[in-house]
């Protein structure tokens, strides 16, 4: 046995450092394993997080490549609605900085970072990791699954799978594109959509995500950009997206926060904002848990609750909004960008456009009458529904 820790978190990604961090400013013991030498490397993210998202990982502006102030929404077929607030909506960050600092921090706090470090399996209320200090024992009084979208920890913990998992790949090119301004090319996947994301002068982030067919659509969507002439790709990113929470995200001394619950938002894919969120209510959770020496499933179970009442709504909503998409072809898609290309709509979106919370937007749109023909029956009863329920 090497150790007894009051918390031992696996993964030092942002859900992770935040919920090693927070614990430790307790005063709680506090272990985090991080498998790789580094944080943040391989980078699997574009990147792209709102204000509040970026103001959650309390971290220095060092981590920031770009900002924007809206976004272009291209169809394939012609149509483009383009937003701009005019103001600042979200940066563009270093995903290996910002991983590195909110790393940086939790060992500030006094949690003891173990690189190069894997869960490898449980056993009772201890874990067996191996790594660059050969196989260890440790002893916890709860453990947190951090590890991302292949979770060994709740693998390991028997929990429910999420919904989905979405497949993502990503490329730096060189591209000059409007430095303020966001591309969605909601088509470029039959499922999701793909980005084209401003990271300096001349050069842009292109990706895309889906369920299916990644291999070969992603390549498709690149030669939209690239065009007849030949580039070569020098950067490549490809990582999996796990949406539609997991049913239980707590049991048996072990709490899941961020991709490893399945928390990525099904309207973005962009995990980093509810991954800190529940990192942030697990560490409170945990808090109390190890105050009381109580970690029964019931002393846990304020963790999902927590994060449930936060965002569990946005969600849900998300996944039926998911659910719709996969649904929909380019023609549907031309469609809704032409009727959405209306000043005061346009207004809505601007005022209360939300990427965390796309709850409020959604809202809005679908009691506007002059949409009810383009959005169709299924999203508005499904909206309007949930609206009377009060899920928003
Ligand atoms: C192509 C792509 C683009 C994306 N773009 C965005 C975006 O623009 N904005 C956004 O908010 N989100 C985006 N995401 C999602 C985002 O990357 C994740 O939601 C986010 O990283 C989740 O953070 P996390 O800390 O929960 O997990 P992770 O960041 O995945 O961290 C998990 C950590 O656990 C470690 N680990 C895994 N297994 C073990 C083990 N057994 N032992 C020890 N350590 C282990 C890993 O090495 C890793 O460091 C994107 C994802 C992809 C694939």
């Amino acid at each position: 046995m090497t150790g007894h820790f009051d918390v031992v978190v696996v993964g030092g990604g942002p859900s992770g450092s935040t919920c090693a961090r927070l614990c430790a400013e307790q005063g709680l013991s506090v272990c985090l394993l991080e498998e790789h030498a580094s944080a943040g490397i391989p980078v699997q993210c574009a990147g792209l997080l709102s204000l509040a998202a970026f103001e959650e990982c309390s971290v220095p502006d060092s981590c920031i490549i770009a900002t924007v102030r809206g976004a272009r929404i291209v169809s394939s077929l012609g149509p483009v609605l383009s937003f701009d607030a005019g103001v600042p909506k979200a940066h563009v960050v270093d995903r290996a900085i910002l991983d590195r600092e909110m790393l940086a921090r939790a060992a500030r706090a006094g949690a003891e970072i173990r690189m190069k470090t894997a869960f490898f399996r449980r056993e009772g209320h201890s874990i067996v990791t191996r790594g660059i200090r050969g196989k260890e024992e440790i002893s916890f009084g709860v453990l947190v699954g951090a590890d991302g979208a292949a979770s060994r920890v709740a693998r390991e913990s028997g929990m429910p799978r999420p919904a989905h998992v979405l497949a993502g790949l990503q490329a730096d090119i060189a591209w000059r594109m409007d430095e303020g301004l966001v591309e969605i090319h909601p088509d470029a996947s039959p499922d999701f959509f793909g980005w084209a994301i401003p990271i300096g002068p001349g050069r842009a982030r292109v990706g895309l995500a889906g369920l299916r067919d990644v291999r070969t659509t992603f390549p498709r969507f690149l030669g939209r950009f690239f065009g007849d002439g030949h580039q070569a790709t020098v950067h490549l990113v490809s990582g999996a997206i796990p949406i539609g929470p997991r049913a239980r995200t707590y049991g048996n001394r072990v709490l899941l926060v961020g991709d490893a619950a399945g928390m990525a938002k099904p309207t973005s894919g962009g995990g980093v904002y509810t991954g800190v969120r529940a990192a942030r209510h697990a560490a409170h959770v945990i808090g109390e848990a190890v105050r009381k020496g109580k970690f029964s499933d019931d002393d846990l179970s304020p963790y999902e609750k927590a994060w449930r009442a936060d965002f569990g709504r946005e969600l849900s909503l998300g996944l039926r909004l998911f659910e719709v998409r996969r649904k929909m072809t380019p023609g549907d898609i031309a469609g809704i960008i032409r009727a959405l290309d209306d000043p005061a709509i346009i207004r809505d979106i601007v005022s209360l456009g939300d990427m965390d919370r796309p709850g409020k937007i959604v809202r809005r749109l679908a009691t506007r009458p002059e949409l009810f023909p383009l959005l169709g029956t299924i999203i508005r009863s499904m909206v309007l529904k949930n609206f009377n329920k009060n899920i928003f």
